[in-house]
């Protein structure tokens, strides 16, 4: 099969089939798997996608989606297929005082720039801004709130799909459910999301940020565990991050607030050991603190840590098993395992906010993220590494622990229809609906 089934189409966007532009779309943010698509289409408009998708079932070409590709393992490419590159459709549509509508390529960064001008914000946003709407939609979108509020796909009000027959499709809990839920974590198996209405809420003017380095990591999980009970703290999150000395423990906390109504440092951090030789408390705006990872991407680019191989591994576990999970990859763990600037995000979050079916949860009222930030300096390393997360992944499902499958730990379609559990039916039933060719390929059994 050539690309030639795709020339001399009228597109408001562009067919590209040079090496540069399949170089690209064969690369992603892991950096570890290189598949050349055919083609690539820099979609202009819904109707491209509508136009090329009936073409591409005529000619088996197999189709996946593409955001920002910052995805680990190739979840975004397409050995011999169609890569539809959403980030031209970027527009921001349709704000209101609580909704907007934007289109699947634009980033969070240039959404909450939008909604920020009217003092709003989506209720959940990823530590980095620079990936798509579209993309985080199709996975989960994991953010220091969503102890309280669940996943960025637990907060869509509806969508526009282009299923694989070339039909535009406009769904919601209530209108082609089967399709909205198909859609939301399903990595662009049941269509192509061109649109999306999310609920918006007010927007803090600022945010209290506070850091605590503990000497163990008993120490952190326990005020993690106290804390989120407590609900002191708006934002919730934590990190093990290797020093010269060894490893330590910090807690990533903060409380949203708008002036008049500051929020007392001594109150905010009573009881939580802090102290103010070690540990840091900063005031920032709502935006600074939203785009907080900025200035270290900066630095992860003058080192080309940020163009180097990322093998991160993303991890569910049960709040009752994390200790055992936790002992389990610290054992012999050193610095090298993780790459000069490597770090392990650790966080708890209560799962009463979470609803999205095809983000597989652990069966536990609380669940620990767990994403190992790996930076490899080479291939073999980077290899070595991914071997490294299917032993933390097998260690997170002897614990009933689950994946979150963005990252870079090698899923068979049996591992992923195990993923699925009792997700899959629903899936596979609207998958056969909606593309019964496979024209998006299937990743399960
Ligand atoms: C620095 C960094 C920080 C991150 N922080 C977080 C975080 O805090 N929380 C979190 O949850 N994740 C985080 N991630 C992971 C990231 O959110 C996911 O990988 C996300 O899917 C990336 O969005 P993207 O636009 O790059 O998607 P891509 O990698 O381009 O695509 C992801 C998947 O979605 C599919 N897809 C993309 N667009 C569409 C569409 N429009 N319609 C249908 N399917 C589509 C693709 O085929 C692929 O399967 C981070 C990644 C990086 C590199």
């Amino acid at each position: 099969m050539t690309s030639d089934v795709f020339s001399h189409l009228n597109l408001d966007g562009t067919m590209v089939t040079d090496p540069t532009a399949t170089a690209f779309a064969a690369a992603d943010f892991g950096g570890i798997i290189n598949h050349p698509p055919l083609a690539v289409l820099r979609a202009g408009s819904s109707t491209d996608i509508k136009t090329v998708l009936p073409i591409a079932a005529a000619n088996n070409i197999p189709v996946v989606p593409r955001g920002c590709g910052h995805t680990s393992l190739g979840q975004a490419q397409a050995l011999d297929g169609l890569i539809i590159d959403l980030t031209a459709m970027d527009e921001v549509h349709d704000l209101s005082e609580d909704h907007v509508t934007v289109d699947a390529g634009a980033t969070w960064n240039s959404v909450l720039a939008r909604t920020l001008q009217h003092g709003l914000t989506p209720r959940v946003l990823t530590d980095y801004l620079g990936t798509s709407v579209g993309g985080t939609l199709s996975a989960g979108g994991i953010g220091g709130t969503s102890h309280r509020y669940g996943v960025q796909t637990d907060n869509v009000l509806a969508l526009d799909v282009v299923t694989a027959d070339g039909a535009l499709r406009h769904c919601s809990p209530t209108q082609l459910p089967d399709l909205f839920h198909a859609v939301l974590g399903g990595f662009g198996q049941c269509g192509v999301i061109v649109r999306a209405t999310l609920p918006l809420v007010a927007a803090p003017a600022r945010v209290r940020r506070v850091k605590i380095y503990y000497p163990t990591i008993d120490d952190l999980i326990a005020s993690q565990r106290s804390l989120l009970a407590s609900g002191r703290f708006d934002f919730q999150q934590g990190e093990i991050l290797p020093t010269p000395d060894g490893w330590v423990y910090m807690l990533d906390v903060a409380s949203y607030y708008t002036p008049p109504h500051e929020p007392d440092d001594d109150l905010l951090v009573s009881g939580m050991g802090f102290a103010a030789s070690r540990d840091k408390i900063e005031d920032l705006t709502y935006w600074e603190f939203a785009t907080r990872l900025d200035e270290t991407v900066t630095y992860l680019e003058g080192t080309g840590e940020w163009q180097a191989p990322h093998p991160w591994p993303n991890l569910l576990v049960p709040d009752a098993r994390i200790d055992s999970f936790t002992s389990g990859i610290m054992a012999g763990l050193e610095h090298a395992d993780l790459g000069a600037s490597g770090l392990i995000l650790i966080y708890p979050m209560t799962t009463t906010a979470f609803g999205t079916a095809l983000f597989r949860l652990p069966e536990a009222s609380t669940v620990y993220l767990v994403a190992g930030l790996r930076f490899a300096t080479d291939a073999a390393t980077a290899r070595e590494m991914v071997a490294g997360n299917r032993r933390w992944y097998d260690a997170a499902i002897s614990l009933g622990g689950t994946s979150y499958p963005t990252g870079a730990i090698p899923f068979t379609s049996a591992d992923w229809t195990r993923h699925l559990g009792a997700a899959r039916v629903a899936l596979a039933e609207a998958k056969d609906r909606y593309d019964p060719q496979n024209l998006f390929p299937r990743r399960f059994a």
